[in-house]
């Protein structure tokens, strides 16, 4: 389901005085998540696997006037949950708490039959979509507990939703994506200020989809700097109350 109320509009201080964890920050939808989050007021935090890509969004929300963003160079199919304990240590020293977790980083893996993946891909696929996604929640809940109100957004696919031929790895892992958000949600619900739901983005025009659909005309799918407002809201006080939900930004 679709979610933000035709009515809702991210003021331009929505988001101020919140600090958001945004993951893949570095290209397509995470960065323009981040980039969406700073010009609303919060403080990001941009992690991301490549160092360059992320120092280029940082320049992006400084060039706009945002708040002095944070960088996390990270490759979340290597992290350790050691180094994740430190990352939460230097965050709560830096920052203290953290409003938002937005898990956009993403491995498509290979487009091939079951019969024909590589149990490497299988395994790459599943520790950047699902391990390391709960590793570095699991991680952080003890600063999302800080904020008065937390909210920690999954990235979930179609495939996540119903399985189709030659999605293999990537759709099993969104389809494990959307029981973590189900399974957290249902055990933060009633015992803590953190609200969990997950959204399927729906095609966009970034480089995951291109690779997946070579022979499609980017234009025909929407850019992510169009679809923010769902995460926006998401990510506000106006969606206090909403948790472990399947939702769609289109
Ligand atoms: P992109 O490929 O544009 O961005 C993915 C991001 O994930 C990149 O910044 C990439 O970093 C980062 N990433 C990949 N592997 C790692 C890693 N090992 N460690 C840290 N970061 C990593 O894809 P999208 O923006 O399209 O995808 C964002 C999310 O949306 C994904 O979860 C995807 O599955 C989901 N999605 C996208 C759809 C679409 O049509 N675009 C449709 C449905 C779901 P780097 O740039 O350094 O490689």
């Amino acid at each position: 389901m679709t979610v933000v109320p035709a009515s809702w509009q991210a003021t331009q201080h929505e988001l101020a005085g919140k600090t958001i964890l945004i993951t893949g920050a570095g290209d397509g939808i995470g960065k323009a998540v981040a980039i969406a989050c700073a010009r609303h007021g919060a403080e990001v935090l941009l992690l991301g696997r490549t160092e360059e890509k992320l120092a280029a969004c940082y320049d992006y929300i400084m060039l706009e006037g945002g708040r002095t963003p944070g960088i996390i160079p990270c490759d979340l199919g290597q992290v350790s949950h050691d180094a994740l304990c430190d990352l939460r240590e230097e965050l709560n020293a830096s920052v203290g708490k953290l409003d938002g977790l937005v898990h956009s980083a993403g491995l498509l893996g290979d487009r091939k039959a079951m019969t024909q993946t590589s149990s490497a891909i299988w395994h790459q696929v599943m520790q950047v979509n699902v391990n390391a996604a709960f590793m570095l929640t699991q991680t952080m809940l003890p600063l999302l507990n800080e904020a008065p109100e937390a909210s920690v957004l999954f990235t979930s696919s179609g495939v996540g939703r119903k399985g189709r031929a030659f999605w293999g790895a990537y759709a099993a892992s969104k389809f494990a994506t959307e029981g973590m958000m189900q399974v957290l949600a249902d055990e933060l619900g009633n015992t803590s200020n953190i609200r969990v739901n997950s959204i399927n983005p729906g095609a966009v025009n970034t480089s995951m989809r291109r690779t997946a659909y070579p022979a499609e005309p980017p234009t025909s799918n929407p850019d992510p700097e169009t679809l923010t407002p769902t995460w926006l809201y998401l990510l506000s006080s106006a969606s206090i109350g909403l948790n472990g939900q399947a939702l769609s930004a289109q």
